[in-house]
């Protein structure tokens, strides 16, 4: 197979996979607003919250995901997907088969995680709200 066959390929899980995250983000949403009008009477209020906070980081994960995806298929469309944006080398087939929504090569994403480790670090709330003060 070609790597122009490959990255069509690709092109088909891209589709897919945002239809997948945009009926998954209609059911998350679908079902906050369920949550919020039942009222809280069978689940206590700390518990209410927690599952709120799990759904929305949910959404806010695959909202992530939903944009880069349709980045990707902007790339497509220019035809500059599969093509690191940092180096403009070729992105290895094995990279963009794992992660289709790759748009750097993965020296690049290294070099870009290690000048700004704060993103990556970012999951431990306490840390990082005490770093911004
Ligand atoms: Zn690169």
């Amino acid at each position: 197979m070609s790597r122009k066959e490959a990255l069509n390929k690709l092109r088909d899980v891209l589709l897919v996979r945002r239809e997948a995250l945009r009926k998954a983000l209609d059911g998350d949403l679908s079902l906050l607003q369920t949550l919020s009008q039942e009222g809280g009477d069978v689940m206590d209020a700390a518990m209410d919250t927690a599952q709120d906070e799990i759904s929305s980081q949910l959404v806010e994960v695959e909202s992530r995901e939903l944009s880069q995806i349709e980045d990707a298929l902007n790339r497509l469309k220019e035809g500059l997907y599969g093509d690191c944006e940092h180096c403009n080398k070729p992105i290895p087939l094995a990279r963009l088969q794992a992660v289709p929504y790759a748009t750097m090569c993965i020296d690049c994403a290294r070099k870009q995680e290690k000048s700004s480790p704060r993103l990556y670090t970012g999951l431990d709330s306490t840390q990082a709200s005490n770093a911004s003060l």
